[in-house]
């Protein structure tokens, strides 16, 4: 992958971007983080490592992410930090690296993120829950039991002002979440079918990205008034906004169409992906994606976990 630097940034910032050690760790054959994410991206950015791109100034928030975590590594004095562990599972080597383990009694597991504000408000992301285990799950399998899941969220754009005037937002720039921790079972059982998903995927199988791998924000529909800039209401069904807009001279309804964020503004291989280029209407550069017809069920393969 090429880094560019089309905002002519200093070349020490452009050094720390290219520098990023992460590509050259050994990971096994699949990280965590590549695991519960989309096998299609991975296949694509294997492919087409070479002709990738990337600017630098649109890797700040990861560098900073990482003096983040290089700092606190640096104070800590009562967990291990930042230890990348590995498990087989189904021929395939897996690893994933914690932040910050806390050795038992407690048995916590912690893992720091630089984050938006907005990462938080709704939850615990999805993501989140899925590595949290993914790593829980790994470190049980290297000997470290762990009872409880936290993400320490360090929230970049935190404003006080927003805070002082509305209680639903974070009161505090960093934010302890604990992560609801499933049995091993499950996660064993979860990463097995994501190792196999994945492999399939290796094999030429590669299944196409689903809606919130694809961040897709579904389409709604707002009721705007006459003399107002923002909407009365939104809604996901155009029934209900109707409803609201009938009868009423100075409303109407105004449809927000639904966009699928990740492939428009964030994937690295959106112009190799066949999936994103059928969408709009260009010819694929390469043979689509294909599934076989019928996917085995889980029960019909032996897996091995060693
Ligand atoms: S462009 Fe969209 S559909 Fe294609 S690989 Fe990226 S996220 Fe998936």
């Amino acid at each position: 992958m090429r880094i560019t630097n089309q905002a002519n940034l200093p070349d020490a910032i452009v050094q720390a971007v290219k520098n990023d050690p992460y590509p050259q760790q050994d990971t096994g054959d699949i990280s965590v983080t590549r695991l519960i994410d989309s096998p299609q991206i991975r296949v694509l950015r294997e492919r087409h490592w070479d002709r990738l791109e990337e600017d630098a100034a649109d890797r700040i928030w990861s560098l900073l992410g990482q003096v983040a975590h290089g700092i606190l590594e640096r104070a800590e004095t009562v967990a291990m930090t930042e230890q990348r562990l590995f498990a087989n599972v189904a021929g395939w080597r897996v690893s994933g690296q914690f932040d910050r383990l806390v050795v038992l009694p407690d048995g916590t597991l912690q893992d720091y993120k630089v984050t938006s504000v907005w990462a938080v408000v709704n939850g615990i992301k999805p993501d989140w829950l899925h590595q949290l285990n993914c790593l829980r799950w790994l470190a049980e399998r290297n000997g470290h039991a762990v009872r409880r899941l936290q993400i320490v969220a360090i929230l970049r754009d935190w404003s006080r002002g927003k805070a002082l005037g509305d209680p639903g937002y974070p009161q505090r720039q960093v934010q302890v979440l604990d992560v609801p921790v499933w049995s091993l079972e499950e996660t064993g059982a979860y990463i097995r079918e994501r190792v196999r998903l994945h492999q399939a995927a290796s094999g030429g199988y590669v299944p196409e990205c689903t809606p919130e791998e694809r961040w897709e924000r579904p389409t709604t529909y707002a009721v705007m008034r006459r003399g107002r800039k923002s909407a009365l209401r939104v809604f996901d069904s155009l029934d209900e906004a109707r409803a609201l807009a009938a009868g009423e001279s100075d409303r109407r309804v105004e449809v927000r169409p639904g966009r699928a964020i990740r492939c428009e503004e964030y994937c690295p291989v959106a112009k190799f992906c066949p999936q994103r280029r059928a969408e709009l209407g260009e010819p694929p550069l390469e043979q689509a994606p294909r599934m076989p017809p019928a996917f085995p069920p889980m029960g019909d393969a032996p897996v091995s976990i060693h």
